[in-house]
């Protein structure tokens, strides 16, 4: 007796929710419309729409528009109901190693205001290689003020956060909302979600740049909301973001798709993950460079040698203008590419695969031997039908991403299985 009480308590309070859900839903995808045509689809009692209803009014999510043009049977015409995206905001950041960008989106996921600024660094390096350690919180107290104000300027102070998606370059656990390692940022078990929680007064979700740019180019991009999508995410690293109906798979520690420092067989290079020989030190942006510099080291003829010191874009333009040894390099790290995209679709059996992070700008000479090379490493069928294709949203996606993880964790799940 006394131990059903509390799952009766919880059972009603999830039945609150899903009606709460099932009503919004329809004013979102289906309004204008009035309670009776909301009860009359969902099948709910009247009374409890009208209680439904008038707790979205209060709150600002649902706003009466007047009376429709026609009422149904003679009477009054009903009062129509729509949706106010802008009574809550989505935050999505993307810090990046060199720049931070901040995209304020509406409930309907449209983007009212942006900011941009370099990521904050001391000045002053004390790592050997680059520039100093990113401090945690003078980053993510910018990035709080900056949303801040950037909501004011955009003349909506009193619209409610429903949640932030924060997008980092590295290792993050989803569930616990920590960046375990982002390298570049020189950061290691930062509280993301902690931090910037308490700075914004909101959820906050916690996600890699790969996943991010996964979910915006499944929504907004080259995925064309095929759902089942694993995205390559090239540049600094490798990483794959790896979509289930269009929603990120984690893992339990939220390591899952980290195929960068999965080992390769006969590979010496040290990772900076400290193992040797992970995929990532032959299929990334500082792998151009190394295999460039191999190149001429070794003697071999390169307009490359011209230049006084070179990066991946520089090794790209060259393979563009003909340069044999440039082509060469560009193409086997593109095999090696196609080696990680073989992998994601046997493991995950997706309906696409599109190649994001700054390596996909280099366009088809990366690319064709990227599909060569999946095409013979992949299971015939696992393969069937899937299409490699390049980013759509370019350097947009991560932002993009973090706007619509914010907007995809603040709704419920309850509707999706619903209406399934
Ligand atoms: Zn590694």
């Amino acid at each position: 007796m006394r131990s059903d009480e509390p799952r009766r308590g919880a059972d009603h309070n999830v039945m609150r929710e899903v009606n709460r859900s099932l009503v919004l839903a329809l004013v979102k995808e289906g309004g204008p419309v009035s309670r009776a045509s909301i009860a009359r689809s969902t099948t709910l009692a009247k009374p409890t729409v009208s209680a439904i209803v008038d707790e979205l009014i209060a709150e600002g999510l649902v706003r009466e528009i007047g009376p429709g043009s026609t009422a149904v049977s003679g009477g009054r015409p009903p009062i129509l109901l729509e949706f106010n995206a802008r009574s809550q905001l989505v935050v999505g950041v993307h810090i990046g190693a060199r720049r931070t960008t901040i995209a304020i989106g509406d409930a309907a996921g449209e983007e009212v205001a942006r900011r941009e600024f370099p990521t904050p660094r001391p000045t002053g390096g004390t790592l050997r290689d680059g520039p100093a350690p990113a401090d945690p919180a003078v980053v993510l107290g910018r990035v709080a003020s900056e949303a801040r104000a950037a909501i004011a300027g955009a003349g909506l102070p009193a619209a409610k956060i429903a949640a932030v998606g924060a997008v980092l370059p590295g290792l993050t656990d989803f569930h616990t909302g920590v960046c375990l390692l982002a390298p570049n940022l020189g950061w290691r078990d930062v509280p993301v979600r902690e931090i910037l929680a308490a700075g914004l007064d909101a959820p906050v979700y916690v996600h890699n740049a790969g996943q991010a740019a996964a979910v915006a180019e499944n929504l907004e991009g080259a995925g064309e909301r095929v759902g089942d999508l694993a995205l390559l995410y090239a540049g600094t690293g490798l990483s794959a973001g790896v979509l289930s109906d269009g929603r990120v798979f984690h893992g339990v520690g939220g390591t899952a798709g980290e195929i960068g420092h999965n080992a390769v067989p006969g590979l010496d290079e040290p990772c900076n993950c400290g193992n040797i020989g992970c995929l990532e030190t032959v299929a990334s942006g500082p792998a151009i460079v190394r295999a460039a510099r191999r190149a001429l080291a070794a003697g071999e003829r390169s307009t490359l040698a011209e230049l006084d010191g070179f990066d991946a874009r520089d090794v790209t333009a060259a393979a563009q203008a003909g340069d044999a040894v440039a082509g060469r390099v560009i193409a086997a790290v593109g095999e090696h590419l196609g080696l990680a995209a073989s992998w994601l679709i046997n493991a995950y059996n997706p309906a696409l695969v599109v190649v994001g992070g700054g390596l996909a700008a280099i366009g088809d000479l990366l690319l064709e031997p990227l599909r060569a090379a999946a095409a013979r490493h992949a299971l015939a069928p696992a393969l069937r039908g899937v299409e490699i294709r390049a980013s759509v949203l370019g350097p947009d996606a991560e932002v993009r991403g973090a706007v619509l993880l914010a907007l995809q964790h603040s709704e419920t799940y309850y509707r999706v299985v619903f209406r399934a």
